[in-house]
């Protein structure tokens, strides 16, 4: 059986990706977020674990045998080999989980969350790309409001982002998320509505 029809859904930081996923959620639709799956394939006993301890030494683990995540952040923002050797360790385990999990899903259609997409290479073989959108002023005042981020820190992470345009131009779909919950819902329901159509008219194709 082929991988069913998949949406990746993007946006910059506190842009809205967590509140749209659960409106698609609410819908039935199943979520499959990348983040969740880059610390799943190097929990404790995983094979790309192992791999990153035979490469980088046991001192990478903390007290309970668990990646010190900040430890190996620090190690491969100052080294790009290191960062190179981390890659071709974690993607091919990554990517084996989403095809599994995407295989797996039991929904008309699946979102699949790759919030840092424009970062790390732009599309890749989904059926659309669905970016969550909205004025850098709105995402600095988020941040600054649930992570009690200073305005310079805000701004700082913003600039080591991607651009807004540089998101919008791997776009299929838009949402922009700059005003009350009401409309974004009504947003979702809309595309939830062609994603639906457009995921029948892949099937009936294929067969
Ligand atoms: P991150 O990139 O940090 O994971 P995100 O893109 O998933 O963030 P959310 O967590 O959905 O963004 O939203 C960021 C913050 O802004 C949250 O506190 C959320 O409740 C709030 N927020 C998002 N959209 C709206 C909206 N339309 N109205 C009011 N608040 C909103």
């Amino acid at each position: 059986m082929g991988l069913p029809y998949t949406v990746i859904l993007t946006g910059g930081i506190a842009s809205g990706k967590t509140t749209v996923s659960r409106l698609f959620a609410a819908l039935g639709i199943v979520i499959i977020d990348s983040d969740e799956l880059a610390r799943e394939v190097v929990a404790p006993g995983e094979p790309a674990l192992a791999a990153i301890v035979k490469r980088f030494g046991s001192g990478i683990l903390d007290s309970d045998g668990a990646l010190d995540r900040p430890r190996l952040r620090a190690i491969v923002f100052a080294d790009s080999n290191a960062r190179a050797d981390l890659e071709r360790i974690t993607h091919p385990a990554i990517r084996q989980l989403m095809r599994t999990r995407l295989t797996a899903a039991e929904s008309p259609y699946t979102i699949l969350a790759i919030p840092l997409l424009a970062e790390t290479g732009g599309r890749r073989e989904a059926d659309r790309v669905l970016v969550v959108d909205c004025p850098e002023e709105l995402q600095l005042r988020r941040l600054m409001a649930r992570d009690g981020s200073s305005e310079p820190q805000a701004r700082a992470i913003l600039a080591a982002q991607a651009s807004r345009e540089q998101r919008l131009a791997l776009a299929d779909d838009v949402i922009v998320n700059d005003g009350e919950l009401a409309p974004l819902r009504d947003a979702v329901a809309e595309l939830h509505a062609r994603y639906l159509q457009l995921a029948s008219a892949k099937r009936d194709a294929s067969i």
